[in-house]
């Protein structure tokens, strides 16, 4: 796999690269503002490099999920403000992916400028499954630039157009944070230091399971919080109220818990409310007294104290998922708690996943204390599941 150090020693200084970064960041669901702007500054290291070098920089993200179509509310225009901001130079923003805009204001940059696409998946071939559809987007993709770099980490399990395709069609590099996230992953890949315990957390369930399979093996704890633990805890025979709920995951959850004995460590507690609110009535129940009508949205503390001692003798943590709904303030004592028993690890603890990172980052820790912060969930996920993930594989050839 070529570095970006490669691509500077040939010199890029006058020359168009395509820069696929992660600039996919939390928004307030009222403002639009920005909540966690961590995801653009992982960015920077490589767009200075670039800048420096005298790059004229086209940089494509997605934010959110839109539906193939253009939609103000995905738009990335709090973005680039942001990437403005941070860079201290102004950040065009095009009005379109790879149309008339893109490649109007790609053509006309100038040396050490950079400008961002709008949301790659405004265009619904972004995330097609056909390859020819995805090929089209990726061949307008690729006449913006004649060199590729590929620095979205927390996008590379995606085969998606601006990931995958237009890397088999231009000369590519890997960025900085990828070459940086990579070092780290195969550190918690290769002959981990035991205890090796795993933490899982955030909604859902069917997005961790086969992770969970994969990591089961390898791992001598895996600890279960965040909206999936409701699932194991059905499972487990335990009404769960109002409480998230994969009813069609309980037979895997079941089995999952049958095969890994001790090694899957779940919630004895959860706190409870009767809704989704900030301002709603707290209680804390054992997972055994989930009352009908509620929800459970946070990890009680029995179960931070019960996850911290599990915590306290490893030597390596991979922590991925909120243990609770952390973005309302009742409901973030159980991440505060794992978190700070994570940051407090005698060995190598790293922190996967956006609404993790953006956590640790909201909830005041100190990043500093973590061996390192991932900007990929998914990504990361899949790395340590052993698959190949399409993003990486096209750098290598
Ligand atoms: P990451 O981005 O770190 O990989 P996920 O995206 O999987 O994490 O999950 C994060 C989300 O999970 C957060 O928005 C959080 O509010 C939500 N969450 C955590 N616990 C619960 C719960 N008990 N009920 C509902 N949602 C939850
Ligand atoms: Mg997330």
């Amino acid at each position: 796999m070529r570095s970006l150090d490669d691509l500077l020693a040939e010199g890029v200084s006058g020359r168009r690269v395509l820069l696929r970064a992660d600039l996919n960041v939390p928004l307030d669901k009222q403002t639009r503002a920005i909540t966690d702007d961590g995801r653009i500054r992982a960015s920077l290291p490589t767009l200075q490099a670039l800048g420096d070098a005298g790059a004229r920089v086209v940089v494509a993200a997605h934010l959110g999920r839109p539906k193939g179509a253009p939609d103000p509310q995905y738009s990335l225009a709090p973005v680039a403000a942001r990437l403005g901001e941070l860079l201290g130079a102004d950040v065009p923003l095009a009005s379109d992916v790879a149309g008339d805009d893109a490649r109007a204001q790609a053509s006309s940059l100038a040396d050490g400028g950079v400008l961002l696409l709008e949301n790659v998946r405004f265009e619904a071939a972004e995330t097609s499954k056909d390859d020819a559809e995805r090929g089209e987007l990726a061949d307008r993709l690729a006449a913006l630039a004649d060199v590729y770099i590929d620095d979205a980490f927390g996008a590379v399990h995606r085969k998606h157009a601006s990931v995958y395709d237009v890397a088999q069609r231009l000369p590519h590099v890997a960025g900085r944070l990828v070459a940086t996230e990579l070092d780290v992953l195969t550190r918690l890949t290769s002959d981990p230091e035991r205890p090796y315990v795993v933490v899982l957390g955030g909604s859902k369930v069917s997005d961790k399971l086969a992770v969970i399979e994969a990591l089961l093996p390898k791992v001598d704890r895996l600890l279960v919080g965040g909206g999936m633990c409701f699932t194991f805890l059905a499972a487990q025979g335990h009404g769960v109220g109002k409480s998230l709920l994969e009813a069609d995951q309980v037979d895997t959850c079941r089995r999952l818990l049958a095969d890994a004995g001790e090694r899957i460590v779940l919630p004895l507690d959860v706190v409870c409310a009767p809704e989704f609110s900030a301002d709603t009535e707290t209680t804390v129940v054992p997972v055994e007294q989930i009352p009908d009508g509620q929800l459970g949205l946070d990890v009680g503390p029995r179960t931070v104290e019960a996850f911290g001692g599990e915590l306290a003798g490893a030597r390596t943590v991979f922590w991925n998922g909120p243990m609770g709904v952390f973005e309302l303030a009742p409901f973030q004592a159980g991440t505060r708690g794992v978190a700070e028993a994570v940051a407090a690890v005698d060995g190598l603890s790293v922190v996967g996943g956006g609404d993790s990172a953006a956590a640790v980052r909201q909830l005041g820790l100190d990043e500093a204390s973590y061996g390192h912060i991932s900007t990929g969930g998914g990504a990361s996920l899949e790395y340590l599941e052993g698959r190949e993930l399409p993003g990486l594989a096209v750098l290598a050839d």
